[in-house]
């Protein structure tokens, strides 16, 4: 009987963490490389560090900060405190764009608020002629964006995308993709414990969530070429108002997906073909 790892799982359990299990597992295996369900026991320093982990972890830090890395899609990212870890709710946001990429030869593509990058490194695994620049403003997240653009070829660049535009040139981009911050002050103010552990900095979207897409629809057009788009990761309950922004501002063609677990979860807005 692996009495670690029960009394682990039971830990977890009582402080209100969800998956207690999976989180046990994960954590077991991250500190002794062995799966808990299998194994006899750990050593004495392998229980010492398991106790460690399994405090900060019923104290609500989040599992990924714990692990250093988190899988998105088919590769895995370095994460850790001041970024926010990648969802596979934003895989559908990514998907969306290789989607619309796939017969364009070397496409020019942002990743605005690229956080871990996991958008951009999404794309441009899939489309291997892609010229990927990541954006992101945070000092805390810099450094997890540096290291996972690593030996890819997709450029990081350190500046806020409120003033970014201006240093865009017009018309070549072929598509930008963010997954803004994009809460409410309301849901900023009932968080997840876990959730309340990331950077409000890639969370808070302003009063009403919408603060980045009125930036993102007025501002960005410009840099991309005609037919070109934007893709944006939304929350469940956004889509009418991001599309209206899009609508509001010139966008076309305009269209909502839904993530794996039904929720609308994706924006994709159309600069025209020909200006009239
Ligand atoms: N999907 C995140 C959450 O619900 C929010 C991400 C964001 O604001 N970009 O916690």
């Amino acid at each position: 009987m692996n009495t670690a790892y029960q009394s682990l799982c039971a830990r977890l359990m009582m402080a209100g963490v969800p998956d207690a299990r999976f989180d046990a597992v994960q954590l077991y295996k991250f500190v002794t490389g062995r799966d808990p369900r299998l194994d006899n026991g750990p050593t004495p320093d392998e229980a010492s560090s398991l106790r460690v982990l399994g405090e900060r972890r019923a104290a609500r830090e989040p599992l990924q900060y714990l692990l250093g890395e988190w899988d998105f899609m088919d590769f895995t990212l370095k994460v850790g405190r001041g970024v926010l870890c990648p969802r596979a709710d934003s895989e559908v946001v990514c998907e969306a764009a290789i989607e619309l990429l796939k017969d364009a030869e070397a496409p020019v593509v942002y990743d605005l608020c690229a956080g871990t990058g996991c958008l951009g490194l999404g794309i441009a695994r899939h489309l291997p002629g892609a010229a990927v620049t990541c954006v992101e403003k945070s000092a805390d997240a810099w450094p997890y964006l540096t290291a996972n653009v690593a030996g890819t070829g997709v450029q990081a660049v350190q500046d806020d995308i409120f003033t970014y535009y201006n240093r865009l040139p017009s018309g070549e981009a072929d598509l930008i993709i963010s997954n803004p911050p994009y809460l409410t002050a309301e849901e900023m103010a009932h968080l997840m414990p876990e959730t309340a552990r990331e950077p409000a900095m890639a969370l808070d979207g302003g009063a009403d969530g919408l603060d980045f897409y009125r930036l993102l629809t007025a501002h960005y057009r410009d840099a991309l070429r005609p037919g070109g788009w934007l893709v944006l990761e939304i929350g469940c309950a956004q889509a009418a108002d991001v599309l209206a922004l899009g609508a509001a501002n010139g966008w076309v063609n305009g269209s909502c997906r839904k993530d794996y677990g039904s929720n609308d979860r994706a924006v994709l807005l159309q600069k025209p073909e020909k200006s009239c």
